[in-house]
This record gives structure tokens, C-alpha cells and sequence, in this order.
């Protein structure tokens, strides 16, 4: 047996020709823009608390709704935010209007706030004029976790009152706000001097800066010149590291600053509001002056890795309506937090809310005589007030009742053919699965005393007031039955998030 091997035969195989794969779509599906974001329903629970809170605390401290444009001259935004900063550089969506105007998406709400306060003569109101909004604003940042090119904001501003007491008071709001959210917050607070004390600063600050420039990022030798506060908050670990050492402005305030200061920090001593001095809150904007500050969740362990942005940021802005054309002082002040960070820490801290999206009751029928009288049952139904959900199309008993089960309802009527030819209709408790034969003239009166065991049925009454507040219409908003969800801390049971 020859132990020889075979030359082994190599065949050459031809690689077959892979056709391109052809796409059976015809069209490409339409992509989200980077950096922004869908809001889908699972998220406006949080959203619907956020702006219900935030309408309470503001009306009861008596501040006023006010809507401004997302579209503005892009020259407010240059004139107040000022040229050297990042979001008028950098981030601002600005472009030429079809008349040929020169506009911006808005990147913040104080500039259009000032703009219309002087617009329409507010300063003949009693003053201080008190004014909050929530809405979309625009930036073209690096989108990154809770940084959107979209995003939304509540703002609050006084406009018209200098005093210390009115930055104590912003402050307290979005202490207080944030706790009702279930957040704990911290303030770091600081003062920036006015034009009287922070150019004389600013000197010394070029002095430091420069003694170090070589070790500085690109992006702080350009600001060293043009916007030298920005080095103290720059990101970059050498620039951190030499702001350590850097002259603090607390030390550079003239009197009538440092006793503004002084006084807005026994203020918050007073209302007992934690805060942390921190030289590094500068604000990039050009408007502010003296008291600025920012909040920051306090967080745990992992918590605080989930979330270390700032939930949100404020200050005082004097000189900025004699800038946009005020003819004589007006002082002002005012604060922003970002509702997608909010609501990033109430994820982080666990904190569930119950869906908005629970009727009081889901009606299945079977049959198309039950199916047309369903629609008619469910109309009335609706008049009396109840939150009535139910598919019309024709569908098995079982798939209804998976659905209604899916929804968290507490109870489904269910219409069939005997049902109705008896005049009466099925009560079923959804948590027992015990069912109950009603007549169909008494079901008002029946659920309404069933529901008032099972109050989950306060908690749609919510979705019309986003609606409304969405579609910012100011009087409909404050509907004064509206229950807002109730935080449910964790631990505690919570309601079941529909998917
Ligand atoms: P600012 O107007 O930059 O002072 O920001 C105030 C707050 O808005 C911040 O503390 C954040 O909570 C939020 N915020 C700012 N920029 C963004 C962004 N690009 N995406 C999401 N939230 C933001």
C-alpha cells in the first residue's frame, strides 16, 4: 500500500459574484436629527409632574406664564449672550430667513424674556415683573448623555428689583421644586462682581492666565483674551489643575457686591438652603453679574455616576435691558433647569411615577350589535366623566382583556349579545377577575361607586393639562381639578408604567 499521498487536486472555485443586496424598501426611513430627541409617552409622566410642580411653586409665589417665539432675531441672542461666547459662537442655529433676515432657533429663554419685557412696556406693571415659561430651546452642542441639541428648559425671572432677597427667593423655588420632584439638590453659589469690580478682576485673571498660557487647551488660549472668565470652569484636567491656584473673585468684589452677596448668603442661611461657595460658577454668558449659582444633584455610589451635570443655572443680569434698550436701570434676575437632566436624576434615584395613560375602565364588546352600541355607551360614559378605553374592532374576548390588563385598569365591561338583548352589561374586577351582571342603567352609578375604591382613575385627568400646557395655552393649563401624579419614592409600591 503505497503510503504516498495524492498531489491533493485543487479546484479552483470561482467566488461567486455577490449581487448587491438589494434593498426592498423603496425609500430609506427618516432618521432622527443627532442630538435630538423623540419624547415618547413612557416619559411624560415625568414631564407632566415636572411642569405641574413647577405651575404650583411658581403661581404660588406669584409668577405669571409668559410664551416667547422659538424663532428670534439672531442679533438679541449676539447682543445679550454676547459674540464670544461659546453658544453664540459655537452652538447657535442661525440662518437667513426667506425675507432674508437673519434669525436664530432660541438657545435660552432670558434674552427673549428681557426683549419682551421691554417690548411691551412692562416696566409701567408693578414691579418686579415675575415671569416663568418652559419650552424647547436649540444648541448645537456634542450631543452626549443628558446634552441634546434640543432640549427643554422651565425658566423663572424677576425683572424690575435688585434686591438680594429676590435671588434667595429663585433660589429657594428650585430648592424647593426639586424636592418636590424627589431630588435632593445642592447650590453652588458665587459672585461675579459688576462692571465696576470684574474688569479690574479680569485684569488679574489675564495676569495668572497668561504667566501659564502654554499649558493651557487651545480652546482657553483663545478665551484668555476674549472671554477669561470661561478658563475657570474649562473641562480639561490641565486647565482645571491651574484654575486651581487662580485669584478668586470674592477677593476682587467691590463693596456694594460683596454686601450683596454677603446678604444673599444669610438669606439662604435663613431659609436653611444648603449651598457650597464655589469660585468656579462663572455663567458663560456675557449678561450676568454678581450672584450666579447652579444646582447639582446630591447623589450616591453609582447615582452619582448616572449624573454629575447640572440640573440647572442662574444669576443675576442688571446691565442686560439697558443693553437691549431699557431706558434707564432695570435689574433682573432669573434661573433655568434642563427637564431632561431632571428627569435623567429621577431615573437615577429610582423614582417611579405611575403612567398617565390608566383609564378608569375598558369596555370590550362582542358582536357587532354590541360593537355599535358600545360607541354609544362609551360617549355616555365619557360625559359622566370616566376615562373610557376600548377597541371597537372586532376582536376575541381574551385579546380585549389582555389589553385591558396591559392598561392596569381596575375593572372591563364587557358587552355581548345576551347582555344586551337583557339590558344589562358585565362589571369585571380586574385584580379578583370576579364578574358582576349590572343593569346597563345603573353602570354610571356603579362605577362611580366602584372607582372611588380604586382611585387611580384621578391620575388621565393630567394628560388634557400637558396637552394644553404643550400647546402652550395658558388659561386651560391651570385646570383646577388636575391631580398631579404623586412621586412614588423608592420602595414605596408604585403604579404599573405602561409600555
Ligand atoms: P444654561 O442655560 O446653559 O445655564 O443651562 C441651564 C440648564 O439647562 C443646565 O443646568 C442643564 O440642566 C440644561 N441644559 C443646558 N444645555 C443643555 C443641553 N444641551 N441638553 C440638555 N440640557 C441642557
Amino acid at each position: 500500500m503505497s503510503t504516498k499521498k495524492k498531489p491533493a487536486v485543487t479546484k479552483k472555485v470561482e467566488s461567486p459574484v455577490v449581487a448587491p443586496k438589494k434593498s426592498r424598501r423603496k425609500y430609506e426611513p427618516p432618521q432622527l436629527l443627532k442630538g435630538m430627541k423623540d419624547i415618547l409617552p413612557e416619559e411624560q409622566s415625568y414631564r407632566m409632574a415636572i411642569l405641574r410642580k413647577l405651575e404650583d411653586i411658581a403661581i404660588s409665589y406669584g409668577y405669571q406664564r409668559i410664551d416667547t417665539p422659538i424663532l428670534e432675531q439672531a442679533s438679541l441672542f449676539q447682543r445679550s449672550i454676547g459674540e464670544h461666547t461659546d453658544v453664540v459662537e459655537k452652538e447657535m442655529y442661525n440662518f437667513e430667513d426667506k425675507s432674508g433676515d437673519q434669525v436664530a432657533l432660541r438657545p435660552e429663554f432670558t434674552a427673549s424674556i428681557a426683549r419682551a419685557y421691554i417690548e411691551h412696556g412692562m416696566q409701567n406693571r408693578t414691579q418686579p415683573v415675575k415671569l416663568y415659561t418652559v419650552g424647547p430651546l436649540f444648541r448645537h452642542d456634542r450631543p452626549q448623555a443628558g446634552r441634546y441639541r434640543q432640549f427643554w428648559q422651565l425658566d423663572l425671572e424677576v425683572i424690575g428689583e435688585g434686591q438680594p432677597v429676590i435671588d434667595a427667593e429663585l433660589i429657594s423655588i428650585g430648592y424647593f421644586l426639586f424636592k418636590d420632584l424627589g431630588l435632593d439638590a445642592m447650590v453652588n453659589i458665587n459672585s461675579i462682581g459688576d462692571e465696576q469690580c470684574r474688569p479690574q478682576y479680569i485684569q488679574h485673571l489675564q495676569e495668572y492666565f497668561r504667566a501659564r498660557r502654554k499649558n493651557l487647551c487651545d480652546n482657553c488660549k483663545l478665551r484668555l483674551s476674549k472671554n477669561t472668565l470661561r478658563l475657570l470652569d474649562c473641562k480639561e484636567p490641565a486647565c482645571q489643575e491651574i484654575a486651581q491656584d487662580a485669584p478668586q473673585i470674592i477677593d476682587h468684589l467691590c463693596a456694594p457686591c460683596r454686601d450683596h452677596f454677603v446678604k444673599v448668603l444669610e438669606l439662604l442661611d435663613e431659609t436653611q438652603i444648603p449651598y457650597t461657595l464655589n469660585p468656579k460658577i462663572v455663567r458663560g454668558l456675557d449678561y450676568y453679574s454678581r450672584t450666579a449659582w447652579e444646582f447639582f444633584p446630591v447623589m450616591q455610589g453609582e447615582e452619582q455616576m448616572q449624573s454629575q451635570a447640572a440640573l440647572a443655572g442662574g444669576g443675576r443680569y442688571d446691565a442686560l435691558l439697558q443693553k437691549l434698550g431699557a431706558t434707564q436701570p432695570v435689574p433682573a434676575s432669573g434661573f433655568a433647569a434642563g427637564i431632561e437632566r431632571l428627569i435623567l436624576a429621577m431615573k437615577a434615584k429610582n423614582i417611579m411615577l405611575p403612567s398617565l395613560y390608566v383609564p378608569d375602565v375598558y369596555l370590550a364588546q362582542l358582536g357587532a350589535s354590541a360593537q355599535k352600541r358600545s360607541l354609544r355607551l362609551m360617549e355616555q360614559l365619557r360625559q359622566a366623566g370616566f376615562k373610557v378605553w376600548g377597541n371597537l374592532v372586532k376582536e376575541s374576548l381574551s385579546a380585549q382583556l389582555k389589553v385591558a390588563n396591559k392598561l392596569g385598569v381596575s375593572f372591563t365591561l364587557i358587552l355581548g349579545q345576551k347582555e344586551l338583548l337583557d339590558g344589562t352589561i358585565i362589571v369585571r374586577d380586574m385584580d379578583s377577575n370576579s364578574q358582576e351582571i349590572v343593569d346597563i342603567k345603573k353602570i354610571e352609578k356603579e362605577l362611580a361607586k366602584r372607582l372611588e375604591k380604586a382611585p387611580v382613575s384621578s391620575i388621565p385627568k393630567t394628560v388634557g393639562a400637558y396637552d394644553a400646557i404643550a400647546a402652550n395655552i395658558d388659561e386651560t393649563a391651570i385646570i383646577p381639578e388636575v391631580v398631579t401624579p404623586e412621586i412614588v419614592q423608592p420602595g414605596q409600591k408604585t403604579l404599573p408604567i405602561v409600555e
